[in-house]
């Protein structure tokens, strides 16, 4: 019985070792550079273009010195990428995630260029990030931790340079703070130098729901092209933070069942699944969360759900996976455990398949919606408040909403029918697209050969 368990704490024991390795193994930059070398090594790129297109044009890695609320003051790491600004100046988010790299933001960076030029909108492609954890962080920290970003950074930034917005562990009222700091130091008012604000302060109505709604769009438009019925599906999402919730709340809108989602729970250092096969209700999961979309555990049990850990969410047994947490969650390991009946995948999150992984995905035939295409709802609705605080005249959240549709259907549009008409894989067939129009803008400016 113990050389039993011993034999079996052995096991885990080098599973988990390997795996972790694995994990640090990651590296996003490497892994969106392999994916652009295998799409222009099929086109006809000459060695300036790809040498340009495959390196991120500026990279800022800054000190941030913060007094924390005890008075002390701590150093963070932050980072800021422009990728190529050839079609317009750099749009992406900034993050705040523990442990955040400049690979990491390198690799983000890269995936906006291709993500603005797939729904064409006329920005290139930037990123940003801060090593913090704001979960452990008081709001007047966060909020100074924002200002010394922006004083930091404030140069390289700007309405026709780099234009941030929210992303993982941020919102509107981060937005706020840094467009605060930057007209304080620019004597005048700049609402093009950040999106994502909230509404009333130029913020675009729409923003916050965007990227979700976006990936369904694009999921409606597989389902349609499949000739599947979304009210006969259902689906098991990674993550419950901006864009999982609004990914969850419109598809049920539209009648699909989310039987499971997941999230981080910071104290556990941990993720969960919360899976209730009638299907969960997002509204009374987000009563019982924190703001960082920690579910309370023994309130979901309460409710009606199963806690199980976090890596379950892949293997349920339904038509839909929606990975809207982290990248590299589907990879070499994971991908064994989609189950059979899965037929389409959405990426919410950026980077969340390696290509180990998309190998897999190819030869079982399951219908993959890349992520530069799927979650670009959310910088199309920032470009749209860009422009609308250009008018300095704001519209109608149906306007804004309609003008997204539009703009992701055509764009799911353009890549599937690429990807029929070349029997290519969905991912490759956006590559070629994203690829060909910013390569056309840089060979236009005489940026390459
Ligand atoms: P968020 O901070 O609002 O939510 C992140 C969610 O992921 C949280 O629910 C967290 O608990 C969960 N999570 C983190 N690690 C996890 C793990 N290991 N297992 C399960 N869940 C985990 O962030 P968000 O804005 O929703 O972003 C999610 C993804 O979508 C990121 O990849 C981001 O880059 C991408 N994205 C966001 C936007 C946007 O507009 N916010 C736009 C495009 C793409």
């Amino acid at each position: 019985m113990i050389r039993r368990g011993m034999l079996l704490f052995a096991f885990y024991r080098s599973f988990y070792r390997q795996r972790e390795k694995q994990l640090m193994a990651f590296n996003p930059f490497t892994m969106a550079q392999e994916q652009f070398d295998k799409v222009a090594a099929q086109l006809d790129l000459s060695a300036s273009l790809r040498s340009l297109l495959r390196e991120p044009m500026r990279e800022y890695t800054v000190s941030l010195p913060v007094r924390m609320d005890d008075g002390s003051v701590r150093i963070f790491r932050g980072f800021r990428v422009q990728h190529n600004d050839s079609r317009g100046p750099c749009k992406g988010g900034i993050r705040f995630f523990p442990g955040e790299t400049l690979d990491t933001v390198k690799a983000l960076a890269t995936w906006m260029t291709w993500k603005c030029a797939v729904v064409d909108i006329p920005l290139g492609g930037g990123k940003g990030g801060i090593d913090c954890d704001p979960r452990t962080l008081s709001l007047t920290e966060q909020e100074r931790l924002c200002r010394a970003w922006i004083r930091a950074l404030h140069q390289d930034i700007g309405p026709v340079r780099d234009v941030p917005a929210p992303d993982v562990m941020t919102n509107a009222q981060h937005m706020i703070w840094m467009l605060d700091e930057y007209e304080t130091i620019y004597h005048g008012k700049y609402p093009g130098v950040i999106t994502g604000k909230p509404v009333g302060s130029g913020g675009s109505l729409g923003r916050t729901e965007a990227t979700g709604y976006g990936v369904i769009c694009t999921l409606s438009s597989a389902l349609q092209a499949m000739k599947i019925d979304i009210a006969n599906t259902t689906a098991s999402v990674q993550g419950f933070g901006n864009v999982a919730y609004y990914a969850c709340e419109r598809y049920g809108k539209l009648g699909g069942k989310v039987i499971s989602v997941s999230c981080w729970d910071n104290k556990d250092q941990c993720s969960y699944a919360f899976k209730r096969q009638s299907g969960v209700n997002i509204r009374e999961l987000r009563d019982i969360s924190d703001a960082f979309s920690t579910i309370d555990k023994k309130k979901a049990i309460e409710l009606g759900y199963e806690v199980l850990p976090g890596e379950a969410w892949i293997e349920q047994e339904v038509d839909i996976l929606i990975p809207a947490a982290l990248e590299n969650q589907i990879n070499a390991q994971t991908v064994a455990h989609i189950h059979p009946k899965v037929r389409i995948i959405a990426e919410g999150a950026n980077g969340p398949t390696t290509p180990e992984a998309d190998e897999v995905i190819k030869s079982r035939g399951i219908f993959l919606i890349p992520d530069f295409l799927c979650n670009a709802g959310g910088v199309t609705v920032s470009y749209f408040e860009q422009v609308q605080c250009n008018m300095n005249y704001f519209w109608s959240k149906r306007e804004a909403l309609e003008k997204l549709d539009e703009k992701m259907a055509a764009a799911f549009r353009n890549v599937y029918d690429l990807a029929t008409s070349k029997n290519a894989y969905m991912r490759d067939a956006a590559y070629m697209i994203a690829i060909g129009v910013v390569a056309k803008s840089c060979l236009a400016r005489s940026w390459a050969t």
